[in-house]
């Protein structure tokens, strides 16, 4: 079989440190199994640290620094400076996570949605004074994600871990939002996914791990890592019948025109 490269459009390395895996590890795994590239994500500003030495250390590793809704609240103007600082640095690729998060916690009540929506304004605003993407995360909270974006200066924007149906994906697409999905698009149960994932045309379409989170079939409940995106990349291969090649070829070539990244 050609040889294939793929990206790995959204991980968390440092979670999956934090989690026994060191990036090396990872990195070399996700090497063997034609994942050339990753971006991997920070939340907070201790993991977007993290996420920038991850970057500056090894030579596939690609970050963006971001602000996770799980937050409960909102940087305060020197974490802000931190932020755009971040964004500047040769390795980043885009701000994010930033988004939207409606879905009930076990931990207590969601942070309140207009304060969430207010954040993710000055978010975009961020994102287009530094003229880099945004990598969004949303739950349970589409319909008001489009009206903020709608509303706001536009960046390229990729909703990470897509989820929603086709319905929503073609909203997605008809405002030329970047649709990343995740290992979940594997399991039985993502009949939603499924059909979203086949309006999402190739121009806009990205692989993600979300590592370590949602390792795709087989391996699903297991700890997820970059090198098993070619797993999500095979079910969809043969999902659409085509071949892995193609696949990995437009998702790799998509992802590298929304972050920019280099040749691998
Ligand atoms: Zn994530």
């Amino acid at each position: 079989m050609a040889e294939i490269q793929l990206v790995d459009a959204h991980c968390h390395l440092d979670e999956l440190e934090r989690r026994g895996m060191p990036a090396e590890e990872a990195i070399a795994a996700a090497s063997a199994a034609g994942v050339v590239q990753m971006v991997t994500s920070g939340d907070s500003p201790a993991e977007n640290r993290r996420a920038r030495e991850l970057a500056e250390e090894h030579e596939g590793v690609f970050f963006t620094p971001g602000w996770h809704p799980s937050n409960g609240r909102a940087p305060s103007p020197a974490e802000r400076r931190e932020l755009r600082d971040l964004l500047d640095h040769p390795r980043s690729v885009a701000l994010g996570e930033v988004g939207l998060d409606y879905h009930p916690r076990a931990q207590g009540p969601i942070w309140d949605p207009g304060e969430q929506r207010s954040l993710l304004r000055s978010m975009l605003e961020l994102a287009a004074e530094a003229a880099k993407p945004v990598v969004i995360h949303q739950r349970d909270a589409g319909r008001d994600l489009l009206e903020v974006l709608d509303a706001s200066p536009r960046v390229p924007t990729m909703l990470h871990c897509f989820s929603g149906g086709a319905e929503f994906a073609q909203d997605a697409v008809s405002r030329q939002l970047y649709c990343s999905f995740a290992g979940n698009l594997t399991f039985g149960s993502a009949a939603q996914l499924r059909a979203a994932v086949s309006v999402v045309p190739p121009g806009l379409l990205l692989l993600e791990t979300d590592s370590p989170f949602l390792a795709p079939q087989p391996l699903r409940g297991r700890t997820c890592h970059p090198a098993l995106v070619r797993l999500t990349a095979s079910w969809l291969a043969a999902h659409l019948g085509v071949g892995l090649e193609a696949v990995a070829e437009w998702t790799s070539s998509t992802a590298r025109a929304l972050f920019q990244l280099p040749p691998p």
